[in-house]
């Protein structure tokens, strides 16, 4: 498959629904999403001008690999994952483009909230640190080291999930309680804690260090059970560190967003509009990406990418 970069999608007689900063959504039927991950990327919530060729595909094979995966790790877990096929109406002339970066998921009503775990200091959570001695309002032991594990194990630290154009805010436990009910609320933090600590074991034998990840869930209102939905444990939702460099003390190098988040931080372009990547950054992360797919999946990207 040529590395083509795919940044906007339209399907012949399926509506779609929804435009996300990375996926289309089109329906299928009432209860099934097609969740078409194309290549856009976005840092800081904005959306770059180009895309990182096949990063849509990758997304979603590998957000498909912890979908199949999770639920024999973590007891009583139901995921939206329905399959990797294509709906049988889509016209043979649209499939090429959508196999592989497509899924058909379980259509559910979303929590308005972002489920974060973090394992390891880093980031806006070690600046929160050195500047109060908590992270997210919740106090640390004093002494921690810049990207060391959290003494106590990883914390649950919610956010709000912004409408188009707004940022994330940072919430506490009571306000998430506020938002979706405490039952639910109760539910999404022990489900994010044991996702995260399955994902984490798994990822480290694998050279991997999961330092944090962002998970979102949904209801199923005719069971009322709370569904891991959206994409899972990927570079994009993720901080993924090389286990083998890692460090405590500094910042560590990584294989997510990082690469792109130090290039426009560099270059004064932090939260800019209409950035276009130069040839390197994308290169650059293509390739942090692929590394990060490979380990955690151990399957090489280019077979992954044949379907072989
Ligand atoms: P970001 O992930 O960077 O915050 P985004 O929220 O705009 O950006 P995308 O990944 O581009 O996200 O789009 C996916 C959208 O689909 C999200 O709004 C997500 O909440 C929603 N979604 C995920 N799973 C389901 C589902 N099973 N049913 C309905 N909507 C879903
Ligand atoms: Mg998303």
């Amino acid at each position: 498959m040529a590395d083509t970069v795919l940044t906007s999608t339209s399907i012949e007689g399926l509506p779609k629904i929804a435009e996300g900063k990375v996926r289309d959504l089109y329906e299928v039927d009432s209860k099934t999403l097609l969740f078409v991950a194309t290549d856009r990327i976005s840092a800081y919530d904005v959306i770059m001008d180009n895309g990182v060729p096949s990063k849509g595909t990758l997304l979603t094979l590998l957000s498909a690999h912890w979908f199949k995966l999770l639920p024999t790790l973590v007891p009583d877990l139901r995921t939206h994952f329905l399959s990797l096929s294509l709906p049988s109406t889509i016209p043979e002339s649209q499939r090429s483009f959508l196999q592989s970066r497509s899924m058909q998921v379980c259509r559910l009503k979303v929590f308005p909230l972002e489920a974060i775990v973090r394992g390891y200091i880093t980031g806006s959570a070690w600046k929160e640190y050195q500047r109060s001695g908590t992270v997210h309002t919740i106090p640390i032991p004093p002494g921690l080291k810049e990207c060391e594990a959290f003494p106590q194990g990883p914390i649950y630290t919610p956010s709000t999930k912004a409408e188009a154009g707004q940022n994330d805010q940072n919430i506490s436990k009571g306000e998430a309680a506020e938002i979706v009910g405490p039952k639910y609320a109760q539910r999404i933090e022990e489900l994010a804690l044991n996702l995260y600590k399955a994902a984490r074991d798994y990822a480290v034998e694998r050279g991997i260090i999961i330092a944090d990840t962002k998970f979102e869930f949904g209801l199923d209102e005719d069971t009322d059970e709370v569904v891991l939905v959206d994409e899972v444990l990927t570079p994009d939702s993720s901080r993924f560190w090389p286990a083998d460099e890692y460090e405590v003390g500094h910042d560590q190098k990584s294989y997510d967003k990082q690469y792109l988040r130090n290039w426009l931080t560099k270059e004064g372009l932090k939260g800019k509009q209409n950035v276009a990547m130069p040839e390197d950054v994308v290169k650059g992360t293509a390739a942090k990406y692929r590394e990060a797919f490979e380990k955690l999946t151990g399957q090489k990207w280019v077979e992954a990418i044949e379907g072989k």
